[in-house]
């Protein structure tokens, strides 16, 4: 308390002290010379330091042979009458130094539910484009699985990220809980997402962090 007491006054004194002449005084009362300077000042009233913000890059995945430049511009792939468990997907867009990227295009291509890719028109292909906060969400369906040599590849989903000032990232997205994830030659573990299924439609969420 006693101790307390003289912190307070001191404060006060320093405070008036500056208020008052705004540079030193010689009328000044002495300060003890054995009270520090940083204890007119609690440590708990210091605002904390805050660390740089910085994530690593979304892992690159093989491009595959199916990518198609010239998508439409759209951000729903899937049409009423497709066959195929219903999906949301989306997330955000922001750097490794967690800033996030707007007007960035999101290229999607995927499979059908039946693990065929359209090479002739583009179905089930789309670019969007991420908003002033780097959030973007697709609609689509759960890409069907297809034989990959004798085993079939886990459900993926491509995607290929331009943003201006960044490097191209291209990379595949994956479900947590395909059979086929264990084992499959290309799957990154940091590619695979947590899902949750609402009103029979499946939903799931990535963050994207472009490298520099
Ligand atoms: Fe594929």
């Amino acid at each position: 308390m006693r101790d307390l007491n003289r912190r307070t006054f001191l404060g006060i004194g320093s405070t008036l002290l500056l208020a008052a002449c705004g540079s030193r005084s010689s009328t000044a009362a002495p300060r003890d010379a054995a009270t520090p300077t940083k204890h007119i000042v609690d440590e708990d009233d210091m605002p904390p330091v805050r660390a740089a913000c910085v994530v690593d890059p979304t892992a690159k995945n093989i491009e595959g042979p199916f990518y198609k430049k010239g998508a439409p511009h759209r951000s729903v792939l899937v049409e009423a009458s497709d066959p195929g468990e219903r999906l949301i997907l989306g997330g955000t867009l922001q750097s490794t130094r967690c800033e996030p990227i707007g007007g960035a295009l999101i290229d999607v291509w995927q499979a059908n539910a039946a693990g065929a890719y359209d090479n002739d028109g583009y179905r089930f292909r789309g670019a969007l484009t991420t908003d002033a906060k780097g959030r973007w969400e697709l609609r689509s369906i759960v890409p069907g699985r297809y034989l990959n040599g004798d085993r079939y590849r886990p459900a993926h989903i491509h995607i290929k990220i331009k943003a201006a000032g960044f490097a191209l990232l291209t990379t595949q997205l994956y479900f947590a809980g395909d059979p086929y994830n264990d084992g499959d030659p290309f799957i990154d573990p940091s590619l695979i997402m947590q899902h949750s299924v609402e009103k029979e439609i499946r939903r799931a969420r990535f963050d994207f962090v472009l490298p520099a």
